[in-house]
């Protein structure tokens, strides 16, 4: 509990991070569930790399930008599709094995991707196969450590300059909180699909690290555009569970509840349209048709093709009752995936001095307003590798004397209401389609909570997690309200196209109000 480097998520980005770390000094790996309980372990469909004969980098590029809806930082895009080629073929060399066809590595194709350029692993368990070989990896080096069911609950900060020191985290083993000093922390904590009722996150997606970095003064970005993912499985009592995109990839087709295919009145892409179009239109047809959900038709694929290009998604909707050979499936939208985050340059860097993020919970602006297909693995190999190489640089640093003295930012309290109520909120009116009023609404529902909070109250891992849900919550709301245009995944009604004045980035923190950054001051070096 005394170690040189803090990397607070075991998924894809912590464990890529780590592993660049263990070259230069002691590194904790902190998780708080399980090491494998992460978005990574359930990544199904695959990873994106222009890889195949016929794709070059400069497609991938072209594809990221046309997907983000002019908002990528072009820099963030150029670097994940330049060493994307290599962080693969480096995962090749650490034992991943990716689905090959004829000894040749397989590309399928997903939504938005001009190319067929998605790899995949044991059909439909890519992220557990990289998360795998990562931990594997990591593993091999005596300088990590790993502590599972260990949540941090904030993070340490100095009371002379505000710099990062370690965080404070709750034991579950002991039932304490302890702090941990460190020269540099990354936070790797992944998503927030359990801010929103509706998610096909797993439990750990509380936003936590956005929160936490709130707490502790960074800037935060982007975070009003949230994905929704058009097809998680709609059975009563079960979870909502991912239907891969390259489901509609192989073919799937959706279907109205009168079996009628609906897609190509939205898009000429029809199934294959950019994914928040697809949410949108399956919204839109519920409405019409007055239904809870619409169907994915995968019976043209045949059960044996089913069942060997998707394993998992066959076992699992079997589970719940449903034989996705024989019968279309319930499907409706869900939150997905985190655009937006904790602000950094290209190498992982925050706003607040030794505190780094990476993966999900970052913001380099690679995603622009919306997320291409499958990049997000790639993101965390690549970007994670480039957080821990920049925080290497502390080692030459003296831990900060007020390192075993820091404070967490606040003292701990917890807003009144219930985190369903919290996430009822963000689903009703920060969801796929949003307007001012139902934002101002979230807001000053949310600002009344937060008035009313109660100080002094016991620390436990659910309260902490109910803090940063609604603290995420607002600060999707309150970016949301004041993004008035539509722009990739944020959808308002009362805003339908986008207005050149919001091609910027937000920006907030606790000490300024938004604020909109044009993209040449997200580039590498701008965040000092
Ligand atoms: C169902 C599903 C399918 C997906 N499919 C794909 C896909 O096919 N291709 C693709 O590119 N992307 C996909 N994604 C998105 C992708 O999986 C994630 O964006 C990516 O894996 C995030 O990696 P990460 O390392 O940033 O975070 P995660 O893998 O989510 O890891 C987060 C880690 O942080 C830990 N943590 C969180 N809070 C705390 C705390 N307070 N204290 C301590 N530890 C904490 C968690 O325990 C976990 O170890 C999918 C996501 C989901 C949910």
């Amino acid at each position: 509990m005394n170690p040189d480097f803090l990397v607070i998520g075991a998924g894809v980005a912590g464990l890529r991070a780590a592993i660049e770390l263990a070259q230069t000094g002691a590194v904790l790996v902190v998780a708080k569930h399980s090491l494998r309980e992460s978005s990574s372990e359930y990544a199904q469909g695959g990873i994106a790399v222009a890889l195949n004969d016929d794709d070059e980098v400069r497609l991938h590029e072209e594809d990221t930008l046309y997907a983000g809806d002019g908002l990528c930082n072009g820099a963030a895009v150029r670097a994940l599709v330049e060493e994307g080629p290599a962080a693969i073929q480096e995962l090749i060399e650490w034992g991943a094995e990716f689905d090959r066809q004829d000894g040749t590595l397989a590309f399928t194709r997903e939504a938005a991707h001009s190319r067929n350029r998605i790899l995949h692993a044991r059909g439909d368990s890519t992220g557990s196969e990289i998360a795998r070989t990562l931990h594997r990896k990591a593993a091999s080096f005596p300088n990590i450590s790993f502590r599972s069911y260990a949540a941090t609950t904030d993070l340490l900060a100095g009371s002379a300059g505000g710099a990062v020191c370690g965080a404070a985290l709750y034991d579950a083993s002991t039932g304490q909180t302890v702090h941990v000093p460190a020269r540099a922390v990354l936070l790797a904590t992944g998503g927030l699909g359990r801010v929103f009722l509706n998610t096909t996150n797993p439990d750990v997606a509380t936003g936590d690290g956005v929160a936490m970095a709130w707490r502790a003064g960074a800037q935060i970005s982007d975070i009003e555009f949230v994905q929704f993912h058009p097809t998680a499985l709609y059975v009563e009592g079960a979870p909502r569970f991912l239907l891969s995109e390259a489901l509609r990839g192989e073919g799937g087709l959706l279907r109205n509840r009168a079996g009628e295919r609906f897609m190509e009145r939205y898009h000429s892409m029809a199934e294959m349209a950019p994914r928040d179009v697809v949410a949108r239109a399956i919204v839109t047809e519920m409405a019409r048709t007055a239904s809870s959900h619409v169907l994915l038709d995968l019976t043209p694929l045949g059960e044996d093709f089913l069942h060997s290009r998707f394993p998992r998604i066959f076992q699992t909707c079997l589970e719940y009752g449903v034989n996705i050979a024989r019968q279309p499936v319930p499907v409706r939208p869900a939150a997905h995936y985190a655009m937006g985050g904790v602000r950094t340059d290209l190498n992982g860097r925050t706003s607040v001095e030794r505190l780094f993020a990476a993966g999900e919970v970052a913001c380099t602006g690679v995603h622009g307003a919306n997320r291409l297909a499958s990049n997000s693995l790639l993101e965390g190999v690549v970007f994670g590798a480039r957080a821990g190489r920049a925080m290497r640089r502390w080692m030459a640093a003296p831990v900060p004397e007020y390192a075993h003295t820091g404070e967490p930012p606040e003292a701990f309290h917890t807003p009144a209401g219930s985190v369903h109520e919290f996430r009822e909120l963000a689903w009703t009116h920060c969801g796929i389609v949003r307007c001012g009023e139902g934002l101002s609404h979230a807001v000053s529902v949310l600002e009344a909570l937060e008035k009313d909070s109660t100080g002094g109250s016991e620390l436990t891992p659910e309260r902490s997690e109910a803090r940063n849900v609604h603290q995420v919550a607002l600060l999707i709301a309150r970016c949301a309200l004041a993004r008035e245009e539509s722009r990739g995944a944020h959808f308002r009604t009362d805003f339908p196209a986008k207005r050149p004045e919001f091609q910027k980035h937000s920006v907030i923190s606790r000490h300024s109000e938004i604020q909109y950054l044009p993209e040449e001051m997200l580039l590498a070096g701008a965040i000092e």
